[in-house]
């Protein structure tokens, strides 16, 4: 369900969008990406008008993830706003569609362009903006949650680094700054071969997780070959295999945001 956002609260050039959730994790590697990307895309599936902000500074991997035409953002020099890309209808705006090469930034620097970048954008109407967060829980996370209101925040990890440790510091960042942490998905938690499943990195935790940090939904996502392959060749996989296992995944956790 859709919770408002008091338009007083916002930045203006975030005064248009319904709903903003961040997928957030607290490694990197552990699918985070891979989960921001097909969540967005099954939105716009839905029918939602959605965005992607690709927040990782260090290695965004929305340019490799997605092929739009214009792989660069357009600055509109009379408002001084920026132009998201797009690809398949989903506005994105990425550092790696900024033209420049990795970023060498100290923290304080990549807060401000970040949230430059993000309330400097002509996002349009949306009823989802769809934040990739910066892997971890350090100062460039909590300020970007500072300055825009998230309505919803998902937590992605793995079996095996699924440490309570890991999602409570994600689940305590994002209580204290009053955002509801609407699903947990436990990525790369099985794969199925010879007719047999496989839990190459344990089970268990998930459940764990879900009783002890009362998070509502947990969601597990199949290692599975056509994910990482789609990842690299600039279609999601629910855009690829709109019927298959993993959109209805990605189904199931688009109806929880
Ligand atoms: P993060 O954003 O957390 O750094 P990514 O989403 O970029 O992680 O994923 C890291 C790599 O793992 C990518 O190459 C991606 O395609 C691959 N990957 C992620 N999840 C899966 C999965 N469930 N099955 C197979 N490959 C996956």
């Amino acid at each position: 369900p859709a919770r408002p956002i008091y338009a007083e609260q916002l930045p203006a050039g975030l005064q248009t969008i319904s709903n903003i959730v961040a997928v957030s994790s607290c490694k990197g590697g552990v699918g985070k990406s891979t989960v921001a990307v097909n969540l967005a895309y099954t939105l716009a599936d839905m029918g939602a008008r959605v965005g992607i902000f690709d927040a990782d500074v260090y290695g965004p991997s929305l340019p490799t993830m997605v092929s739009p035409e214009n792989r660069l953002l357009v600055m509109n020099p009379e408002k001084k706003t920026i132009i998201p890309t797009e690809y398949l209808g989903v506005k994105l705006i990425s550092f790696g569609f900024a033209g420049q090469g990795r970023a060498i930034m100290r923290g304080p620097m990549v807060s401000g362009v970040i949230n430059q970048l993000l309330t400097t954008t002509e996002w349009g109407e949306l009823d989802y903006l769809i934040i990739d967060m910066p892997p971890g829980t350090g100062d460039i996370q909590l300020t970007l949650c500072q300055v825009v209101p998230l309505t919803a925040a998902v937590i992605v990890t793995t079996p095996q680094k699924l440490s309570f440790i890991d999602v409570a510091k994600g689940v305590r960042m994002f209580s204290k700054l009053k955002v509801p942490c609407v699903a947990v998905v436990e990525n790369m938690c099985h794969f199925d071969a010879d007719g047999k499943r496989y839990y190459p990195f344990g089970r268990g935790s998930g459940s764990q997780v879900v009783q002890q940090f009362g998070i509502p939904h947990l969601f597990d996502l199949p290692i599975r070959p056509t994910l990482s392959a789609s990842g690299d060749s600039g279609m999601p996989e629910v855009v690829a295999d709109p019927q298959g296992e993993v959109s209805k995944i990605f189904q199931n956790l688009g109806v929880c945001v």
